[in-house]
C-alpha cells in the first residue's frame, strides 16, 4: 500500500511517521528545496507529547526541550492575574529541533523541491492514499474545498529564540492589546513571542525590534531583558490567521488532510501543531496496512473535525478576549482573567490537553479484512 503526503512540516512528517510505522510505503513531497526549518520555539502540550511518544520520538523530544513551569497569567506591571500549574506542564522547543527529530530514521521517502498544484496535480499522484499536509494554503484543500476561507484575526505576532534565563514562563497582557509570552527552551535560551492588534508591518526588522521594545517598555522582568538580547534578524513576524470554518478532513476514496492544512488556528492556545500530532496518530491508528482506506477516512474525519473546530474556536475567542484593544475592554478582560478562578482555567487547559491516542476509536469496519474474518 502506497501513500503519498504532501508537504514536509510537522504534521507531514508525523504522518509519514506513523504510516511507515504500520507497514505504509511512503514518499512525502515538499516544495521547498530543502526541508531545513527557520522560525522560532513551539510549545507542545501533553496532547501533543503523548502522539510523539506514541510516533517513538517523545524521548528524543523531552531531552532536546525545556519544561514551561509556574505558567499563568498576568498584567503588564508583573500583578498575577492568573496561577496556572499544571500536572503536566508543555515542553518548549526550537522547532528546527522538532523538524530534526522527526526526520531522524524517517520511515519514509522524501522528495525536496517538488510542488503539487491543482486537481489535476493531486489526481495525478499515484497511490492508494494522498494526505495534503500542506499548510493554511493548502492546494490539496483548494481542490476539493474552494469555500474554506483564511481569515485574518486582525492581530499580527513576533517571536525569537534568544540566548538569557528566564525562571519559569507564562504570559503577560498589557495596554492597547498587547501580549508577551516566554518560556526556556533549554538551559540558556528562552523562546519568546508578541501579539498586537493591527495589519502585518512592512518596516524592516530593526523597525519592528524599536516598535516592540517602545510598545513593552516599561514591562515586567524579563520582558525588556528578551527585547533587548534580540537581534533584529531573529524576528518571525506573522499575521494571526485561521480556516473558516475547519475543512473537510476527507475527499473522495483517498484523500485526508491533516494539520494547518484542514484547520490552521490562531495560536492563541499554542495547539495547532498539537492538534497536527493527533491528526497523524490518529490517521495512522486507522490505518493499519490492508485496511479499507475510504472508511478509514471517513471514521477519520468524524472523529477529528468536530475536535479540531472546536479547539480553533476556543482559540479564536481567546484571541479576542486578550487582544482587545480598547482601554475600557483591556481593563475588564484583565479584571476578568483575574477573577475567573485557577482551577477553572486549569480545568479548561487540561480539556484541550486530555487527549491520548487511546482515545481513538477503532470501529470493526476498518479492522483489515483478514483481521475481521
Ligand atoms: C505565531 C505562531 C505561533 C505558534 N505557536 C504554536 C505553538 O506554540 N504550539 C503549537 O502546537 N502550534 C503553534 N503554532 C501553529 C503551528 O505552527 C502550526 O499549526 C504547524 O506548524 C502546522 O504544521 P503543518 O505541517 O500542518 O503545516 P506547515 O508547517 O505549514 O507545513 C506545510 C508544509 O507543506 C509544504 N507545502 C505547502 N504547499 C505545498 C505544495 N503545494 N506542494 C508541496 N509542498 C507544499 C510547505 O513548504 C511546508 O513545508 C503557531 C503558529 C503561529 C503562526
Amino acid at each position: 500500500m502506497r501513500a503519498i503526503v504532501v508537504g514536509g512540516g510537522i504534521g507531514g512528517l508525523a504522518t509519514a511517521r506513523g504510516l511507515g510505522r504500520q507497514g505504509w510505503d511512503v514518499t512525502v513531497l515538499e516544495r521547498r528545496p530543502d526541508l531545513s526549518q527557520v522560525g522560532a520555539g513551539i510549545s507542545l502540550w501533553p496532547n501533543a507529547m503523548r502522539a510523539l511518544h506514541h510516533l517513538g520520538v517523545g524521548d528524543a523530544v523531552e531531552r532536546a526541550g525545556g519544561r514551561i513551569h509556574g505558567g499563568g497569567l498576568r498584567a503588564w506591571d508583573g500583578r498575577p492575574l492568573s496561577r496556572v500549574r499544571l500536572p503536566e506542564p508543555p515542553v518548549v522547543l526550537h522547532r528546527a529541533d522538532l523538524h530534526e527529530i522527526l526526520l531522524d530514521r524517517l520511515p519514509a521517502t522524501v522528495h525536496t523541491g517538488h510542488h503539487v498544484t491543482g486537481v489535476a496535480g493531486v489526481e495525478a499522484l499515484d497511490a492508494d492514499l494522498i494526505v495534503g499536509a500542506d499548510g493554511i494554503g493548502s492546494a490539496v484543500r483548494a481542490a476539493y474545498a474552494p469555500q474554506v476561507r483564511i481569515r485574518d484575526s486582525g492581530q499580527v505576532s513576533w517571536r525569537a529564540v534568544v540566548r538569557g534565563d528566564v525562571d519559569g514562563g507564562g504570559e503577560t497582557i498589557g495596554p492597547k492589546g498587547w501580549r508577551f509570552g516566554y518560556a526556556p527552551t533549554g538551559p540558556g535560551t528562552v523562546y519568546w513571542y508578541a501579539a498586537a492588534p493591527g495589519p502585518p508591518r512592512a518596516g524592516a526588522p530593526a523597525e519592528q525590534l524599536a516598535e516592540l521594545t517602545g510598545a513593552l517598555a516599561g514591562w515586567h522582568d524579563p520582558i525588556p531583558r528578551l527585547l533587548a538580547a534580540t537581534a533584529p534578524g531573529q524576528l518571525s513576524h506573522h499575521p494571526l490567521l485561521d480556516l473558516h470554518p475547519v475543512a473537510p478532513m476527507r475527499f473522495g476514496t483517498r484523500v485526508a488532510l491533516v494539520g494547518d492544512a484542514a484547520h490552521a488556528m490562531t495560536p492563541n492556545l499554542g495547539q495547532g501543531a498539537c492538534q497536527a500530532l493527533e491528526d497523524a496518530v490518529t490517521l495512522a491508528l486507522l490505518l493499519p496496512k490492508g485496511a479499507p482506506v475510504s472508511v478509514a477516512l471517513e471514521v477519520y474525519d468524524q472523529q477529528r473535525r468536530p475536535r479540531v473546530a472546536a479547539v480553533a474556536r476556543r482559540s479564536w475567542q481567546v484571541g479576542r478576549l486578550a487582544g482587545a484593544r480598547g482601554r475600557l475592554t483591556g481593563a475588564m478582560v484583565r479584571t476578568l482573567f483575574r477573577l475567573t478562578p485557577d482551577r477553572v482555567t486549569v480545568a479548561a487547559a487540561e480539556r484541550v490537553a486530555a487527549w491520548t491516542p487511546d482515545d481513538v476509536r477503532i470501529p470493526a469496519a476498518v479492522r483489515p479484512a483478514a483481521a475481521r474474518r
